[in-house]
């Protein structure tokens, strides 16, 4: 306590960490194995990651045995009815079906907090009327998967116009993507804990690059495929919504 007065005095900017917030493993749709997205995080040298497969906490659950020098935070893309929702720090899954107002309520009563990722990508993306409800501890502005730079900067003014902290992640659906963009955080301790706390009060900047043109087309592919899935499913839905 003493030594973080001392810093606070003495304006001494606390050492700073690279942490990918937005990774996915063979869980969800990665082609990459859990053990395979851990090297690559340590060999671009990141201090750490989220693993956020969508609708899936299984990736998590195996990393910390896998290596030990990461933080490695337990995470969810989540798809709720609005979009996609990224919930950091929660060691469980969230009901099925919920609203964006409520996952966020969900994850914030465990401690987690909630990221909005790729805002104004069309389809997947939570609305800007939803995102001043649920006033997210962060927006993702710097995708590394964004296909044109336009939606990036229109990502980032609307970050600062909700004066809400921004993040960057490489959004990687393939281990050689890791890290391509991340988030530098402040934390006051090398530890889950303190990032979520930094990413929280907002002592954060993304950084990085976009992967390369390749990837981001599969990723278009990727996006094509989980549309097709979820109209099917919800055309499921309502056939047996009909027949009772
Ligand atoms: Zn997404
Ligand atoms: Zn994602």
């Amino acid at each position: 306590m003493q030594y973080r007065k001392l810093v606070e005095r003495l304006k001494i900017p606390l050492p700073t960490l690279k942490i990918d917030p937005h990774v996915h493993t063979r869980h969800s749709d990665s082609s990459s194995s859990v053990k395979d997205v851990l090297n690559a995080a340590r060999q671009r040298g990141l201090d750490g990651i989220a693993l956020t497969d969508h609708d899936n906490i299984g990736s998590w659950i195996s990393a910390p045995q896998l290596d030990s020098d990461l933080l490695i935070i337990p995470g969810i893309e989540v798809t709720t009815k609005d979009g996609h929702l990224l919930l950091l720090g929660i060691k469980e899954m969230p009901p099925e079906d919920l609203d964006a107002v409520a996952a966020s309520d969900y994850t914030r009563k465990r401690g987690g907090i909630v990221i909005v990722p790729h805002p104004k990508i069309p389809f997947i993306s939570i609305g800007e009327s939803i995102i001043e409800r649920i006033r997210p501890d962060a927006i993702e502005t710097y995708n590394a998967k964004v296909p044109f730079a336009y939606i990036t900067r229109k990502s980032i003014k609307l970050a600062e116009r909700l004066r809400i902290p921004q993040t960057g992640g490489s959004d990687a659906h393939s281990d050689k993507t890791v890290g391509d963009m991340y988030t530098v955080v402040e934390a006051e301790d090398r530890t889950v804990e303190a990032v979520l706390d930094a990413i929280k009060k907002g002592k954060i900047r993304p950084a990085g690059k976009t992967s390369s043109r390749l990837e981001k087309v599969k990723m278009l592919f990727l996006l094509g495929v989980s549309r097709l899935m979820f109209w099917r499913r919800k055309k499921r839905r309502s056939l047996i919504l009909l027949e009772n």
